[in-house]
């Protein structure tokens, strides 16, 4: 961990001497499409967690899809006795005598002992949220296999709205319609790029004619990331100080293990909460 205080991205490579393509064509674009950010404004600790855990990892997705990880969450709950019902929309949680009472929307309430709030960046159930960052996604499916390059392209020369692109059928063969394969952009939030801003830009990125590409989707998020404003601060409360916990990225870090590890630790504080009582 980067002792001393922490400072804006800009800021903190400036003061570095960071400068000239490495930072303009390669890192800003690269870490714009990662944090949701693309002016630098986020932490510099943050980004030094990150760059650290892509140093050392190796990148990839799930074959069957990233709905495969809260798929094995679920089956080892399941297999502990745990009942999950999914496309429940919670309204609201009340105390109700010692525990507490959720609403669902279209269903009977429900009544427990403890209430785990674990709903993302969504407001509406009275949850203290950070400010949060968008992408935007871009799919095509092409017929033709344009080349067999597996690594995320950034745009050096900045020719447009998209941060960065893949062919995401190069590493997940399965993610394409049959036969096809599967390209994707992403562009930061707010954006007012059209589909031929995206295009163009494509056809510059991979040196193809990318107007016949058939578009499959856009999926807009606008809350896809808590902002990791400086200071940093690692290990936000789970504990909501009403009897209820909160778990999610914007507890701990800005990613799926930023999430995960708020569950545990909101897990933890259940039973320790249990245990005084
Ligand atoms: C395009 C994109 C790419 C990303 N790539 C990566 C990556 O490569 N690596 C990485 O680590 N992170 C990545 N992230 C970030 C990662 O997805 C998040 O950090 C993570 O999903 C946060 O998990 P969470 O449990 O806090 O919230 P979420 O994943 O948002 O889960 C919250 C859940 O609560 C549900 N919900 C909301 N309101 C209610 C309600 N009222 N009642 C019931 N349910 C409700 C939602 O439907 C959702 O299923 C990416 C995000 C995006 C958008």
């Amino acid at each position: 961990m980067k002792r001393g205080p922490d400072r804006r991205l800009a800021e903190a490579w400036d003061r570095a001497g960071l400068r000239g393509p490495l930072r303009e064509s390669v890192l800003e674009p690269f870490l714009a499409g990662v944090l949701a950010d693309d002016r630098q404004e986020s932490s510099d600790t943050f980004v030094r967690l990150l760059v650290r855990s892509f140093a050392l990892g190796a990148p990839g997705v799930p074959a069957a899809g990233i709905g495969a990880l809260p798929a094995q969450l679920a089956d080892t709950a399941r297999r502990a006795g745990a009942g999950i019902r999914l496309s429940h929309r919670v309204t609201a949680t009340r105390r109700h005598g010692r525990g507490w009472r959720v609403e669902v929307d279209g269903a009977d309430a429900i009544e427990s002992r403890d209430v785990v709030v674990a709903t993302g960046l969504t407001p509406g159930l009275d949850v203290p949220l950070p400010r949060a960052r968008g992408l935007q996604t871009w799919w095509f499916a092409t017929d033709e296999r344009h080349n067999d390059d597996a690594a995320l392209r950034v745009d050096g020369l900045r020719r447009g709205p998209i941060v960065h692109t893949a062919i995401v059928s190069n590493t997940a063969p399965t993610y394409a319609p049959r036969g096809q394969h599967l390209v994707e952009a992403t562009v930061v939030l707010p954006s007012e790029a059209t589909e031929a801003d995206v295009r163009r830009q494509l056809t510059e990125l991979w040196g193809t004619d990318a107007r016949p590409w058939r578009l499959l989707r856009r999926d807009d998020i606008a809350a896809a990331l808590p902002a990791q404003d400086p200071p940093l601060r690692l290990r936000r409360p789970v504990r909501l100080g009403d009897g209820r916990y909160v778990a999610g990225d914007h507890r701990d870090t800005a990613s799926i293990q930023g999430a995960l590890v708020s569950g545990q630790r909101a897990a933890e504080a259940v039973l320790q909460g249990r245990g005084q009582r």
